[in-house]
């Protein structure tokens, strides 16, 4: 398949979230299955700020409304940059009404450079609601166009004046179903060929008015496949991983536990041979569950010899609220406000059980990269969570981590204390630890999930 890919950010040039990782990973796994994939992307002033070496690329302009933008071309690799006067130069997300005409122009432009360098696509593949425009500006008998949502909680919802401005015809725009003005990524959905997000549990929950951010009625008209997003085994991979100072495998998880020693020493914490460590690693916003911790944390911190370590940055009250956490016992438990990548490493390798105890969660990466590192995922049966952690059953020795249902501190407090539980008994946390680690969320499988999903729209397209 030839494919064209657009997105607003791509890791490691300009990223603010998972988009970005997987606007990476997925290009890259698809070209490794020998698909052609040219991804394009703005010429961000992150990116020029971080001096990557770009290769100058064509020029061209395009017609937008009523206005012309001259275009400017970079390349480094099969990633595209482009950029047009200053429409770049402030922050990634941001700024009202010309934000949504900037990625609404970068799109259109985005559409029209694969007709620029000669490259006939065979899907146009577009991300979120900044590109989810590209349905429009395809040609009719041109490419396939799939739209993947990776959070819905953002739809790009602008002024109904902006209309006029867009370059296409008025009507063929969708107005949010709530009646707040004209929606990107409702657009997007009504108009693409196919639609995915980034897991099967996700995509039947979007359906549902609970989970549907007003967006349900039009998902529910259509089909939406969910493929899960995969992890990059080159970079979380206990075996090879350059930021933690033990490697270890599913037969030398030993070694695991001089992690755990390297990593209490680390945050001037007690160490005791076998003693259960409890981390998490996350964005502090109410969509991971910060609300739940309290209780169960006192209490775990209160009734058993277990340390816990917290790293996160975010909403100054979820900041404030674990810091007072740990405070509590300090001599037991951590928090490290800000964003720190090798910390977040040493917490997968050296931790015993990882917490993500989301109120949603489209995809969720963290819990896979737990399981890879054999830490048991303690995760709530939603999204993405849903699909990649499976309670363990100690009859059957079946099952790589600790789920519960209600969004609630006492479902949290029942599956850490049965995570706690299980860590006393030395064969059967060995055992969920295999489990885990043999567990295939590679990109490699997940790209090919796509490659599938293009293949069958594009010839439905073309019968
Ligand atoms: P989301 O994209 O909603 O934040 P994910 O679990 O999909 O949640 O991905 C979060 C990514 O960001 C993971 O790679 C996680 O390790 C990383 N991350 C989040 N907060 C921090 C932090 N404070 N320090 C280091 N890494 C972080």
């Amino acid at each position: 398949m030839r494919v064209w890919f657009l997105s607003s950010e791509v890791a490691p040039y300009a990223k603010t979230g998972g988009l970005g990782d997987v606007a990476a990973a997925l290009p890259k796994a698809l070209a490794a299955l020998g698909h052609e994939v040219h991804t394009v992307t703005p010429l961000h002033a992150a990116t020029t700020e971080a001096g990557f070496e770009l290769a100058p690329g064509p020029r061209f302009s395009t017609t937008f409304g009523a206005d012309t933008f001259d275009w400017e071309t970079a390349t480094d690799g099969d990633v595209w940059f482009l950029r047009s006067g200053d429409l770049f130069d402030g922050p990634v997300y941001g700024e009202g009404t010309s934000e949504g005409l900037r990625y609404a122009a970068f799109t259109q432009a985005a559409v029209a450079l694969a007709d620029v360098v000669g490259f006939a696509p065979d899907v146009v593949h577009a991300n979120d609601w900044p590109t989810a425009l590209a349905p429009l500006y395809v040609a009719p008998a041109g490419p396939t166009a799939v739209l993947t949502i990776h959070n819905l909680g953002y739809q790009g919802i602008f002024d109904p004046a902006i209309r006029d401005r867009l370059g296409v015809e008025p009507s063929r725009l969708v107005d949010d179903p709530l009646g707040r003005g004209v929606g990107f990524l409702a657009t997007g959905l009504v108009s693409a060929d196919v639609v995915t997000t980034v897991s099967p549990t996700y995509a039947r929950e979007i359906q549902t008015p609970e989970a549907g951010l007003g967006l349900d009625s039009i998902l529910r008209a259509r089909e939406v496949v969910g493929i899960l997003n995969g992890i990059d085994t080159t970079v979380w991979n206990p075996r090879i991983d350059p930021r933690i100072p033990f490697h270890y495998s599913e037969r030398s998880l030993w070694r695991k536990e001089w992690d755990k020693r390297a990593l209490l020493e680390r945050l001037g914490l007690a160490y005791r041979r076998h003693v259960p460590v409890v981390g998490m690693v996350s964005r502090l916003v109410s969509q991971k569950g910060i609300d739940l911790l309290p209780g169960p944390i006192t209490h775990f911190l209160d009734t058993w010899d277990v340390r816990v370590v917290f790293l996160g940055s975010g909403d100054a009250h979820y900041e404030r609220m674990l810091a007072e956490l740990v405070a509590h016992r300090p001599e037991h438990a951590s928090f490290q406000a800000g964003y720190d990548e090798d910390l977040s490493h040493l917490i997968e390798a050296g931790a015993d059980v990882f917490l993500m105890p989301s109120l949603y969660e489209p995809c969720g990466l963290n819990q896979m990269y737990s399981l890879a590192y054999g830490t048991a995922p303690v995760v709530r049966r939603v999204g993405g969570l849903a699909d990649t952690v499976r309670h363990f059953d100690p009859d059957t020795g079946e099952g790589t981590g600790f789920v519960f249902e209600h969004y609630s501190a006492e479902g949290l407090g029942w599956a850490l204390g049965r995570a706690l539980d299980l860590h006393t008994d030395r064969r059967a946390w060995t055992r969920l630890q295999r489990n885990a680690m043999a567990e295939d969320n590679s990109w490699e499988r997940r790209a090919g999930e796509y490659a599938r999903v293009y293949r069958r729209a594009t010839t439905r397209r073309q019968r």
